[in-house]
């Protein structure tokens, strides 16, 4: 097995393009040195998409959005748009959107569309500030300082509000100084120093005054080992100094940000710490020894787990196979059906991870191959084996998802298994539309995810700039999805090309990083063909570092029976799962176009179980 399911790292690591500006611009008020610009998200910005400017119309566009579940309470988000990268302010709007939404509901706008009084309709405000300088309406301005409602504002702009209220830092007890731009590696916050990405050099707020009156939550750690404040803290007001939504990565100061939201959203939430551990890319051909094992080791520690399932194998160049088309189908595969259904006895959920995990008879971008390849998103590798995220498929559409779907189904059902109700995109990755398409047809994603311009704001949807998106709780996302998280990734013992290793051990340590958010998850997947003693080892690091394991279903909160009455009735997350067959999804539509080699399932099945130690 090649080491290619790696490609998914790519949704953690963040491109930047860091454009020295000039100096202080000449308009009135005391700011800061300008900082650099980040452009931190568009991670295929460069490539260009493979479908003209507003190909996308049809796609949702969110401005409000019902939260995870009804709290009561309701977030203002607010962002940027203007300068050459506006465009960014709606990722980040988005992103933090996402993050709200745990909370309860919430309403996004940009801020120079702010009207007086706005504030006092909500729970509280997320402002993110992610253009120098851009012009904040003075209702805005008179809000925050007149409001007790709390105020989270992130990076620019602050000085708009300095200069707009007399003797703010008498009032405050603080005041900024500019951006620090000294290299900084990480962020201490309740004790655990969380990781930051040194080379984001977009700096960070540094301040004159941090007086008794205010505090100061978390601080920046300089590679220097001196420190300065990462966010302050006063009356209704709480500012952290950065954006804390570019360069995310697991272990990340993010998780600061994730937790401060709490005080303003959320301040009564009680600490629990709960964990979520998923078997990844399992098929038809996987190994039903391996699978058993992983179901017995889990069962022993009282583990509830799930199992991402692409229920058709397909390799139509032959990759694996001397050049012969193969296709296997779940129910051809019986003793892998049997593993299937001994996991779900052993408390194992199992989550829709596409259906082919691979799309029609071309290299997307490795070999055609289920596992291997992209299903729902065109993409290219290029020569230092980095990816080109080239956008939707040329055939991509609300119906072509749908269908996947329906086949996935057909599958699942002749293997007598029940269909999922939560799904994984193969790699991460799928278009506007069918993120739409999967939160009408399934009640749950499960997966770190793709935010297009244009899904927030309603312009056409531009699959060239877009931000990938982890999360340490449970959000119902601006796709209108309840997403699980998964924010440690995956098991790799090896590196591979510009791939790094990732090791128990550090998977350990970020989950112990997670544990500053009060109410969040520590969630990693394992690909069965790996050594059990590296399951073993996270398993029970995590566990030590206070977590508890929990099902899908627990974790999205639609049931509330205890882990052992799970493990024992054998349908550990089962509670809403057969129920969810929306309209998208029944069987009678039998068109997919390359569903046209699955006869021959029987006689290949033997040489592919073989191959497959
Ligand atoms: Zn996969």
């Amino acid at each position: 097995m090649p080491l290619r399911y790696r490609s998914w790292i790519l949704l953690i690591l963040a491109l930047a393009v860091l454009v020295t500006s000039g100096s202080t611009s000449a308009k009135s008020g005391r700011k800061p040195r300008r900082h650099a610009d980040d452009v931190t998200v568009g991670r295929g910005s460069a490539s260009g998409s493979a479908l003209p400017p507003g190909s996308g119309v049809g796609a949702p566009t969110r401005q409000s959005g019902p939260g995870q579940q009804p709290t009561g309470a309701s977030t203002l988000v607010l962002y940027d748009t203007s300068g050459p990268y506006g465009w960014l302010g709606e990722l980040y709007g988005m992103m933090a959107a996402n993050l709200v939404s745990h909370f309860g509901s919430w309403t996004a706008h940009p801020v120079n569309t702010y009207t007086l009084g706005e504030l006092s309709r909500y729970t509280g405000v997320v402002y993110i500030g992610s253009t120098y300088d851009e012009p904040l309406p003075v209702a805005f301005l008179s809000d925050v300082a007149g409001s007790s409602k709390p105020v989270v504002w992130a990076y620019d702009n602050i000085w708009q509000l300095t200069s707009h209220v007399p003797d703010f830092a008498i009032k405050y007890g603080w005041n900024w100084s500019g951006f620090d731009t000294t290299p900084v590696n990480g962020v201490l916050y309740k004790g655990e120093l969380l990781k930051r990405y040194v080379a984001n050099a977009a700096g960070i707020m540094n301040y004159s005054t941090v007086g008794f009156t205010a505090q100061a939550p978390a601080w920046a750690m300089r590679t220097d080992g001196t420190s300065f404040p990462w966010a302050v803290r006063s009356n209704n007001l709480t500012y952290i100094g950065e954006n804390p939504l570019a360069f995310i990565g697991e272990g990340d100061r993010y998780l600061a940000f994730a937790d401060l939201l709490f005080d303003a959203l959320a301040p009564t939430a009680i600490e629990r710490h709960r964990a979520l551990v998923r078997i990844e890319d399992v098929g038809p051909t996987s190994d039903p020894v391996k699978l058993r094992a992983i179901a017995d080791y889990l069962f022993s520690r009282k583990v509830p787990f799930s199992v991402g399932v692409f229920p058709r194998w397909r390799d139509p160049l032959g990759f694996y196979n001397g050049g012969v088309a193969e296709t296997i189908v779940l129910k051809n595969a019986p003793t892998v059906v049997a593993a299937l259904k001994y996991m779900q006895q052993k408390g194992g959920t199992i989550i829709e991870h596409g259906w082919t995990h691979q799309y029609r008879n071309i290299s997307n971008p490795y070999g055609g191959t289920s596992g291997d390849d992209f299903e729902f998103y065109r993409v290219t590798e290029n020569a230092d084996h980095s990816l080109t995220y080239v956008g939707p498929v040329p055939e991509d559409s609300t119906a072509w998802a749908n269908n996947r779907f329906q086949q996935a189904a057909k599958d699942f059902r002749a293997a007598s298994l029940s269909v999922p109700s939560i799904f994984e995109f193969p790699h991460y990755a799928g278009s506007a539309i069918d993120y739409a398409a999967v939160a009408k047809a399934f009640s749950a994603r499960y997966e770190r995810s793709l935010y297009f311009r244009g899904v927030l704001s309603g312009s056409p949807i531009d699959h060239s700039r877009f931000a990938g998106q982890q999360f340490p709780f449970v959000v119902r996302d601006v796709y209108g999805s309840l997403v699980l998280p998964e924010n440690l990734g995956a098991i790799e013992p090896d590196p591979w090309f510009i791939f790094p290793a990732r090791l128990p051990a550090e998977i350990v340590d970020d989950a112990r990083r997670a544990r500053v958010v009060r109410d969040g998850f520590a969630s990693f997947f394992f690909h069965p063909f790996l050594d059990l003693s590296y399951l073993k080892a996270t398993v029970e690091g995590i566990q030590t570092a206070g977590y508890t394991f929990v099902s899908p279903s627990q974790a999205l909160g639609g049931t509330t029976f205890s882990t052992q009455t799970a493990i024992q009735s054998g349908t550990s997350g089962g509670g809403s799962g057969s129920s969810n067959a929306g309209s998208g999804r029944s069987d009678d539509d039998d068109d997919d176009d390359d569903d046209d080699d699955d006869g021959d399932d029987d006689r290949k099945k033997d040489k592919k179980d073989k191959r497959n130690d």
